[in-house]
């Protein structure tokens, strides 16, 4: 009847020698950082900080010395990732390159576009933005119609890509379309994935502003953009084995329980060492409810390492996880009508987490698409 486990993940020494490393670095760059600040989590960027971390070698981490990166372990990079998202450090420059743009070009990718993205990349100074999702093709990706029709020596793109996070702050965009039409009962048959630069002509980035009213997400017009057929990532038509592959790594990092744990912490400061009876049970509970994902998400880091595909792992962590983000400001916010003493800066961070919430059910993945390949992995459906 189990169809899914999670093995406990490899003890890794060098991981913990590590993070003191990455400690020492991050007290010293974010010193003097408000909490409010912090609260950004991976949606913050500073393209110098993105630098200075490349320097380290804490970018690319586990990519191979060739194409810039550090051969070092899945764990090692966990421990930096859970370090740098736990002192609220603005990583969202380099962020989606790191996670899975510069994996999927070292998998997939044609030698010349591994030779040179991927050290820009390790370098913290090349950024990437995710083109998946359009106007009436979210949760079913299969649905997308941005179209790339072959021409003589490559490619021309019409369509339109939206929620398109960072795009007008991003240097490419991996292009997720249709390069044959959809006949026949296999939906998933005919997509493509391409290497896109944002400079081209033909490609408009427009804002969308969010529910706080700030801009991160884009819409991405592409109007008869001609891409060279040196663009094209893996084979042609296997788009969607190449964007499923993806997924994992997008799914189960501690980004996604971590998102509001500088208002955990900030909560746990406002309670104060002599907290009520329920606070002190809400609070443990949350922060138990943290060593447990933690533990889960270090799983799935094992086995990526070990070479498996824990997407359905990393389907079930990424729901948990963000069911967490978004309980923490909401027992915060009832714990201080309960009477406890908040100061400005609590009330500002739990401000913050609460506009933010809602997407985090939503982004990469809805909770209702993941609990539905969590079922099939079960047997359930
Ligand atoms: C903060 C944020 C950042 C994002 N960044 C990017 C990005 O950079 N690039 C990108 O391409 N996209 C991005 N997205 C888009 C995101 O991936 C989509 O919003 C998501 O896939 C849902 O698609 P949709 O909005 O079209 O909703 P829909 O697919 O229309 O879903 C609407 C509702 O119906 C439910 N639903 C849909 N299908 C089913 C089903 N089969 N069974 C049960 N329930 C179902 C959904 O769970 C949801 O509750 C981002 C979204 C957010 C919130």
């Amino acid at each position: 009847m189990v169809a899914f486990a999670f093995a406990p993940p490899p003890a890794s020494p060098e991981a913990e020698r590590l993070r003191a490393e990455i400690r020492e670095f991050l007290a010293s760059e974010l010193r003097g950082r408000s909490a409010r600040a912090r609260a950004g989590s991976w949606g913050s960027r500073d393209p110098e900080f993105s630098r200075k971390m490349g320097a380290r070698g804490w970018i690319g981490m586990t990519w191979p010395k060739r194409y810039g990166g550090h051969e070092r372990t899945a764990l090692e990079r966990y421990v930096v990732l859970e370090e740098v998202l736990a002192a609220g450090a603005p990583m969202g420059a380099h962020w989606v390159a790191d996670r899975q743009s510069g994996p999927l070009l070292l998998r997939f990718g044609t030698e010349e576009q591994r030779q040179s993205i991927l050290p820009r990349i390790a370098a913290g100074e090349c950024y990437f933005c995710i083109g998946m999702s359009e106007p009436d093709s979210g949760s079913d990706l299969a649905a997308t119609r941005t179209r790339a029709v072959p021409v003589q020596g490559g490619f021309l793109v019409n369509g339109t890509k939206i929620w398109t996070s960072n795009a007008h702050q991003c240097h490419y965009v991996i292009l997720f379309c249709r390069t044959e039409l959809a006949t026949g009962a296999d939906r998933h048959a005919g997509m493509s994935q391409f290497l896109v630069d944002l400079s081209l002509p033909g490609i408009t980035i427009r804002p969308i502003r969010d529910l706080a009213g700030e801009h991160h997400f884009n819409e991405v017009v592409f109007e008869d953009v001609f891409l060279p057929a040196s663009s094209l990532i893996g084979a042609l038509g296997a788009g969607w084995r190449q964007v499923t592959s993806e997924l994992a790594y997008e799914r189960s990092g501690p980004e996604r329980f971590l998102s509001t744990y500088v208002l955990l912490v900030e909560l746990l400061r406002a309670l104060g060492s002599q907290p009520s009876e329920r606070a002190a049970i809400a609070a443990g509970r949350l922060t138990a409810h943290i060593i447990i994902l933690r533990r889960l998400s270090r799983s799935v880091a094992g086995m990526l390492q070990a070479g498996e595909d824990p997407a359905l792992q990393a389907a079930l962590v990424k729901d948990l996880g963000t069911t967490l983000e978004q309980e923490i400001p909401e027992v915060a916010r009832l714990l201080i009508e309960s009477g406890s003493r908040p100061t400005d800066s609590y009330e500002a961070v739990l401000a913050h987490a609460i506009m933010r919430a809602p997407s985090f059910s939503i982004r990469g993945g809805t909770r209702e698409i993941l609990r539905g390949i969590v079922a099939r992995g079960l047997g359930v459906r």
